[in-house]
């Protein structure tokens, strides 16, 4: 997904982090400086130049671009929680008061994403988790479901084995979590967290209609630079979807799947950094975890995850026991030929 100049000026003004990778910018104006209150002289107000959207939410208040910055009006701005009593921040423009957006995410602690329609995502960075320790988690690590197969077909569980698997899963008490869940796994019976990776459009047309049948939850790793890519890639519709259901978590699988282990630290921080702000733009939720591809991942890797991202999740067949490191998360990968007695093994 690439972003308009309009997007690309406004965040590099924000000091965003994927500007290193923007085309080069047309100059712009010097940011109007802000200091205590004060009337700053602008031209005409042009209509409310972009939408914000908080936390996947519309920000119903005002909001304006000029000289370079964003901003919005004080009254609303002050209604986003952890910003109440915030005043020190704000300018007068034609007698309305604005506080610049930058500043605003500064002091709230969240981060800023634009995408191609003029929207602004203002975001919760991610934190670091507490997670209660010692509790078994199993991961499964699937790609396909589907009966059309192409490629590595061991990749694609067929459709009815997917079911049956599930079906198992819920009638022997287990509970599919997201890895959002985890803060609270000690008040969970039995969980198991359903993985797919790379973003097949099977995920939505064989196993979504699944996961609604039974009620369950998966995550979906995405690959954003195949979104929108064929018809065997899901679309960004497709992705909003899901992830609005309240069913499938989206979470990143980088920008373009390369083996990172030895990328140069600049490569590593894009991949990691462009697919965060192609998911936010496409769902209004920053993802909060990141699935090495071909569980390839260095030193390097692991520092920028602890930067970007609350885990890391690696692919290597053993048990996971929260307490262990958050960035090397193991799975199970589950193939087509995987029996019910296999996966049964793997969780029990
Ligand atoms: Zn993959």
């Amino acid at each position: 997904m690439k972003f308009l100049k309009w997007a690309a000026a406004a965040l590099c003004l924000m000091s965003l982090t994927a500007c290193g990778q923007q085309e080069v910018l047309p100059p712009v104006e010097e940011p109007v400086s802000v200091q205590a209150v004060q009337e700053v002289s602008l031209p005409p107000l042009p209509e409310p130049a972009f939408t914000l959207m908080i936390e996947g939410s519309r920000f119903t208040g005002g909001c304006v671009y000029f000289g370079g910055k964003a901003f919005v009006e004080k009254a609303a701005a002050m209604e986003i929680p952890g910003l109440t009593g915030r005043t020190d921040l704000s300018v007068q423009v034609e007698g309305r008061e604005y506080v610049p957006l930058k500043e605003l995410c500064e002091a709230s602690g969240m981060t800023l994403h634009g995408d191609d329609d003029k929207h602004i995502y203002m975001l919760c960075a991610p934190r670091q988790w507490q997670i209660p320790e010692g509790f078994d988690v199993p991961v499964l690590m699937y790609h396909g479901v589907s009966n059309d197969l192409w490629g590595m077909t061991e990749l694609f569980v067929s459709p009815e084995n997917m079911e049956a698997q599930i079906a198992w899963m819920v009638d022997n008490g287990y509970t599919p979590i997201w890895f959002e869940d985890l803060p609270h796994v000690d008040e969970i019976e039995k969980p198991v967290i359903l993985t797919f990776d790379d973003g097949y459009m099977d995920n939505y047309t064989d196993l979504f209609p699944i996961l609604k049948k039974y009620g369950v939850k998966a995550t979906v790793f995405v690959v954003t630079g195949i979104v929108d890519y064929n018809p065997r890639t899901l679309t960004s519709a497709q992705i909003k979807e899901m992830s609005d259901s309240g069913l499938v978590s989206i979470q990143s699988h980088t920008a373009t799947h390369p083996y990172l282990r030895g990328m140069s630290r600049e490569q590593q921080s894009w991949e990691l950094v462009q697919s965060k702000l192609d998911l936010a733009a496409i769902t209004g939720k920053e993802p909060s975890v990141i699935c090495y591809p071909s569980g390839s991942y260095d030193e390097t890797t692991l520092e920028l995850s602890r930067e970007h991202y609350c885990m890391g999740i690696d692919m290597n067949g053993l048990m996971y026991t929260t307490g262990e490191d958050p960035y090397q998360v193991q799975r199970y990968y589950i193939r087509r030929q995987d029996t019910l007695g296999t996966i049964i093994s793997y969780i029990q």
